[in-house]
This record gives structure tokens, C-alpha cells and sequence, in this order.
């Protein structure tokens, strides 16, 4: 088989080898964290220095950090655990935001827990900050969701100014930090943020493994076991727990350089974009400060493209999505370009290229000349 080109990083991350090797211990070893003889104490040991490593990183206790199935369990676990435990009504959200939150709210809507009310974005993807703030005048004490960096279009929101808001009105505040886990930004002591979800394959850690830190205790989502001091039922996934913790220690070690390299590739994707293709139509806040280093999302004009552009791409190797890996299969235009206005014609035109730490220029040029192949233009 020819080797892929891969530029699906928002989807997933390749697993990092050095991640696979502290793993593999774990995977082997015998016995149960709750156990309390030896084989179990020992999963135990490696579980709570994994979650140290993580609160640490994120500048949290140790006991504010819940081990979870993924991005999506967290935020489920954050939506449902909040509305329960602290009787809330309103949802403020991110019309914008990954259907493990949307549909989740909707859900809370549908069984009479909550009203939920989108809060208007911008042509860009953008909270509108004062629109906000008038729907937390009408509505204190909410629970407001909007994420740090959106996994279509990398939009980034302004989540201190957010947070700032939800302070002042006793709202409570769940960020979805799926997307930026990875490149260290994350620390809770910075901004006063009460939720916020991570999923470890998002940054070179397994998959089926992430977190929720939650500022005070929720209840659980699960009903079973005592694990996770009682707030997430079911034996714990020691392996990926432990893989997730080297995974982030290494992301909040090499930030610096990581960031970089995504800054420069996405520069140069720019513009290689911008020369071979003048028409495309770029989505969402593109410019350096205002959008995910390692995502792009654009379409082109009808006249030259289909919505089988991805189909097209992958016949030839490589990887690259038309909507999130979560939408796309479902046949549904993008929640989120729609959310921006585009129709559902344009929508099922986008193209997003994701990109991370083993991705190199050349492997931007190929898909562009693989583009260009596939529209039956001159490479
Ligand atoms: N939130 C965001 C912003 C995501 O991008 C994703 C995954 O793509 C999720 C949540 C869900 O995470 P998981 O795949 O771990 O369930």
C-alpha cells in the first residue's frame, strides 16, 4: 500500500511511540485499580501519578481531574453533571460547538431539564460578546458552553472574556479545550473556568481515553462502582490513563516548538493554497491570532469542485475531511458552516486539512497537487 499522506490531526493523532511504550506495562499487568492487593495498588499507584501529572499540568488538584472514555464522555459527563447537581435551568451555547455538546443539549431540552439558547456568533464562528452578556442579564446562573477552538474551522473564541462574563453573573462555565489540549494553553488558574474536556488521541495519547477537570464535584453520568471518588462508575483504563499523562506532559514540554511548527506549516499551506488555488473560499478566522495553528477549512466554487473532493483525495492516499470525523458518514452538511451561513450545498463542498508534529511542507504540496489532479487541472 502507498504510504498515506495524513492530514486529519483534528480527527485523531497518530500515537506517539514513546506514548506506546509506557503503555505497554500497563496493558500487560494484571489486577484492578480498586483492588487492594499488590497487582492492583500497583495500577492504582500509576493511575493517581498520572492524574497528578495532569493537574499539575493544568495547575489544578488532583482530585478536581476524572478519568473518562474521551472527549465526549467529558462533555456529557459536564452538561448532565451540572444541570443535575446544581438545579440548573438555562444553557447558553455555541451554536458552533462538537455534537457531543450540541446534542447533548438538545437532549436536556427535549427531556425538560433546561431551556437551551444559542448564543449569536459572527461571520467568522465568533461569540458575540455583548450578545452574551444581554442573554446572561435574562438569565443568570446559566450554564454556558463555548469551546476554546472549534475542530471545523479552528475559529478560537475569547475564552477569558467568557469566563470574565460568567463570573459576574454566576454562570457556570464548561470549555470544550479538545482542540488545544495539545498545544499547552490550557491552565486553569488563569481564567476562571469550571469545566473543561480533554480526549488523549487529540494529542499523540491513545484513543478512548480522556478527561474532565470540573472546579467543584458533579454528579456522575454512570451508576455502578465508587470509582473516581464516586463521580465516575466503572473500572478505570490504566493503560490509556497512564499513555494520556506522558501524552500531555510532552505536549506542555515541547509547546513552544510544537506551536511553531504548526504556525509555519500553516503559513505555507496559505499560501501554496492561495497560488494554485486563487478561488478558494476560506472559512472561518484564519488569521494567526484568531485560529488553530494546525487546522484549515476551506471550499471552491462549484464550477470546480464536487462534494466528492475527499472521496477523490482518498482514492489517491490522502486523508483529509470534509466535515468533522464525527458528521462526516452521516451524509448531513456541517452544523457549524452552516452556523456561519453558508448553504448546504456550500457546506458539503469544504475541504479541512489538519495538520500535526510529523506532518512536513511537502506532504501539504502532494495534497494540493493530488487537489489539483483530482479537479482535472494542470499540476
Ligand atoms: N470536542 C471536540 C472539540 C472534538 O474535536 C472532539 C473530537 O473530535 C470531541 C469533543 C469528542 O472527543 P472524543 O473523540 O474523544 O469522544
Amino acid at each position: 500500500m502507498p504510504s498515506l499522506i495524513y492530514l486529519d490531526y483534528a480527527a485523531s493523532t497518530p500515537l506517539d511511540p514513546e506514548v506506546e511504550a509506557v503503555m505497554l506495562p500497563y496493558l500487560r499487568a494484571p489486577g484492578n485499580p480498586s483492588s487492594i492487593h499488590a497487582a492492583g495498588r500497583a495500577l492504582r499507584t500509576a493511575m493517581e501519578e498520572a492524574r497528578t501529572t495532569i493537574a499539575e499540568l493544568l495547575r489544578a488538584d488532583p482530585g478536581q481531574i476524572i478519568f473518562t472514555s474521551g472527549g465526549t464522555e467529558a462533555d456529557n459527563h459536564a452538561l448532565r453533571g451540572a444541570v443535575e447537581t446544581q438545579k440548573l435551568t438555562h444553557i447558553l451555547y455555541n451554536p458552533t460547538e462538537h455534537h457531543a455538546v450540541t446534542h447533548t443539549v438538545e437532549a436536556l431540552a427535549r427531556e425538560g431539564k433546561v431551556q437551551a439558547h444559542p448564543i449569536p456568533i459572527d461571520r467568522l464562528g465568533r461569540i458575540q460578546l455583548e450578545a452574551l452578556e444581554e442573554l446572561l442579564k435574562k438569565y443568570p446562573r446559566s450554564l454556558v458552553a463555548v469551546m476554546y477552538a472549534n475542530n471545523e474551522i479552528g475559529t478560537l473564541q475569547p475564552v477569558e472574556e467568557i469566563a470574565a462574563l460568567c463570573q459576574r453573573w454566576e454562570a457556570l462555565y464548561l470549555c470544550d479545550t479538545v482542540q488545544v489540549m495539545g498545544l499547552g494553553w490550557v491552565r486553569v488558574d488563569q481564567w476562571p473556568v469550571d469545566f473543561v474536556t480533554a480526549s488523549a488521541h487529540k494529542f499523540y495519547g491513545p484513543k478512548g481515553v480522556g478527561f474532565l477537570y470540573r472546579r467543584k464535584p458533579i454528579r456522575s453520568l454512570l451508576t455502578g462502582g465508587s470509582q473516581e471518588r464516586e463521580q465516575r462508575a466503572g473500572t478505570e483504563n490504566v493503560a490509556g490513563i497512564v499513555g494520556m499523562a506522558f501524552a500531555l506532559k510532552k505536549a506542555y514540554e515541547q509547546r513552544t516548538s510544537y506551536e511553531a511548527h504548526l504556525r509555519q506549516l500553516k503559513a505555507y499551506l496559505l499560501r501554496r493554497l492561495q497560488e494554485r488555488f486563487p478561488q478558494a473560499i476560506l472559512h472561518g478566522d484564519t488569521r494567526p491570532e484568531g485560529s488553530h495553528p494546525g487546522i484549515l477549512n476551506f471550499r471552491l466554487p462549484p464550477s470546480m469542485a464536487d462534494d466528492m473532493l475527499v472521496l477523490h483525495l482518498d482514492l489517491v492516499g490522502v486523508c483529509v475531511s470534509g466535515t468533522s470525523a464525527c458528521a462526516s458518514g452521516s451524509g448531513h452538511p456541517s452544523h457549524v458552516l452552516q452556523a456561519l451561513g453558508l448553504s448546504p450545498e456550500e457546506a458539503q463542498r469544504a475541504l479541512r486539512f489538519s495538520w500535526g508534529k510529523y506532518t512536513e511542507p511537502h506532504h501539504l504540496d502532494t495534497a494540493l497537487q493530488a487537489l489539483q489532479q483530482a479537479l482535472s487541472l494542470p499540476t
